[in-house]
């Protein structure tokens, strides 16, 4: 059995308390890796650690911080058979995914900032008798806290740039799913990386995680997770003036007109609502349809969900793992029985489907598809987070705007349609923070990421993201 450490000052640790969380194989039901339960003493020393750290790993040039992100981001690369394994053992998800998406993904992330950091310039504003200029100082010590859906990925995509800007981290991984974060301390370990610069405190939201966000000492917090965690975080931290990033959950509208092509929406929709079990923030989860279409739509969706393949997350044909944890498959089931008394016809889902006898005891569930759903139902407005989606009809370009912007969220949203008129008008009116037009889930790592109204709060990427861990200070000379 792992014991999975926590990485305090440089080094792996026990935690203090001695006391330890199980973390479950979601596709065996086994117990595979014991979590280590941090409290006050563990975030305590990771704080004096990264105080300590913070006045030379800021002091370095932006170029020397680049070169110890590019050696985890080599790292990463070379071990990715190792992580991408591990990942799906710890979440479930297919072991393809992991190693085409996730694991390449939080190597990308440790890239990307790398070399963003050496290319980051601040303001400089000249009038007639001044010049001012603006400077970008790192904050200090800060938390990122990451949840269970793409662990590395996510996990890397707040470290690398609060590094990269030079600021020292208490970073969380989900406490469902820490297994790849454990092996990115070694990597960070391997990569001689600085004791104290990055400290990763395992345990539950409740306990350290709240210690986290409570501490006054932590100068920004940036956060993806569900949006109950994300409302918390934000009454904590206001009172602290203290600056926060919050990417929370989503309900995600997909708008399909007559005039798409048809194949290609369906190939796109089916992914975009069940990659990863439809466990990713962005995936589809309400189809709009248009009239003329919605039979022939329906049809070809509807079987090509049916084709596709649930089972042993290792094997290369599984299109879907298995479902985190045995709590979530239980609140995705919820949902199917709301939908179903919220008088929605469900058109697939419940086929026959073999298990491996190892896999017997695993949270699969095969994709569910929805149709005559009410659009103000609970199935139609709430996060269900797992794989399955309504089919609903509009009449009209406005009609489909008005349904897909009836809702509290508004973090992705995907339009299918050949006008082009059409695609820059609801790209505009669409009240949601990123837009795909014939597409989904395809991410340029320089454009800001995030949602507006319950999604979040802030933007991540680019420079959204180096100018969230710095401090801009303005300068004002006298000509
Ligand atoms: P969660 O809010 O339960 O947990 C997220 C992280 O916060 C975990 O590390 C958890 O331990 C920690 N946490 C929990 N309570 C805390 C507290 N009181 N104080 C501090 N930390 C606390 O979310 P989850 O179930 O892990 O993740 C699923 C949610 O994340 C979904 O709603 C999904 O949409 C959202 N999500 C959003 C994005 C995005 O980019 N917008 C991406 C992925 C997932």
């Amino acid at each position: 059995m792992e014991m999975i450490a926590n990485y305090i000052n440089g080094e792996l640790n026990p935690p203090q308390s001695a006391d330890y969380l199980d973390d479950t194989n979601p596709a065996t039901g086994e117990i595979f890796a014991k979590i280590p339960l941090s409290n006050e003493n563990d975030l305590k020393y990771a704080i004096a650690s990264a105080e300590k750290a913070f006045p030379e790993w800021s002091k370095l040039s932006a170029k020397e911080r680049a070169s110890f992100l590019i050696k985890i981001s080599n790292l990463i690369k070379d071990n990715l058979e190792e992580l991408a394994a591990a990942e799906s053992t710890d979440t479930g998800k297919p072991f393809q995914l992991a190693k085409t998406v996730d694991i390449p993904r939080a190597a990308s992330n440790m890239e990307f900032f790398a070399h963003a950091i050496t290319q980051f310039s601040s303001e400089s504003h000249a009038g007639r008798d001044s010049i001012n200029y603006t400077l970008r100082k790192p904050l200090g010590v800060v938390a990122c806290i990451s949840p269970w859906n793409l662990p590395l990925y996510l996990f890397t995509w707040k470290i690398a740039p609060a590094l990269a800007t030079g600021n020292c981290v208490i970073a969380k991984p989900s406490e469902i799913t820490p297994y790849t974060a454990y092996l990115f301390s070694k990597i960070c370990i391997e990569a001689g990386l600085p004791k104290g610069v990055l400290n990763i405190l395992h345990g539950t939201g409740r306990e350290i995680g709240n210690s986290i966000v409570q501490n006054k000492n932590i100068k920004a917090v940036s956060f993806t997770g569900g949006t109950a965690t994300g409302r918390k975080i934000a009454e904590i931290s206001a009172p602290m003036f203290r600056k926060i990033s919050l990417e929370l959950g989503g309900k995600n509208p997909a708008l399909v007109f007559a005039d798409c092509d048809l194949e290609k929406t369906v190939d796109g929709l089916v992914r975009a609502s069940f990659t990863n079990q439809g466990e990713i923030c962005l995936c589809a989860s309400r189809i709009y349809i248009e009239k003329s279409i919605y039979e022939d739509f329906k049809s070809s969706f509807v079987e090509k969900v049916k084709a596709l393949k649930v089972g042993n997350p290792l094997n290369k044909n599984s299109n879907l793992g298995a479902l985190v944890s045995a709590q979530h498959l239980g609140k995705v089931k919820q949902y199917i029985s709301i939908a179903k008394e919220e008088g929605g016809k469900q058109l697939c889902g419940d086929e026959d489907f073999e298990l491996e006898e190892k896999n017997k005891n695993g949270y699969f569930l095969r994709p569910h598809v929805f149709e005559n759903l009410p659009n103000q139902c609970r199935a139609n407005q709430e996060e269900i987070f797992g794989p399955v989606v309504s089919l609903n009809i509009f009449k009209d370009e406005q009609e489909a705007l008005s349904l897909a912007n009836q809702n509290e969220y508004g973090l992705a949203s995907s339009i299918w349609t050949n006008d082009l008129s059409r695609a820059h008008r609801l790209g505009d009116q669409i009240e949601t923070g990123i837009v795909w037009i014939n597409c989904w889930m395809n991410r340029d790592l320089r454009t800001p990421f995030g949602g507006m109204k319950n999604s979040g709060l802030g933007r991540e990427g680019g420079l959204e993201a180096l100018r969230f861990f710095t401090e801009p200070k303005n300068i004002c000379i006298q000509y």
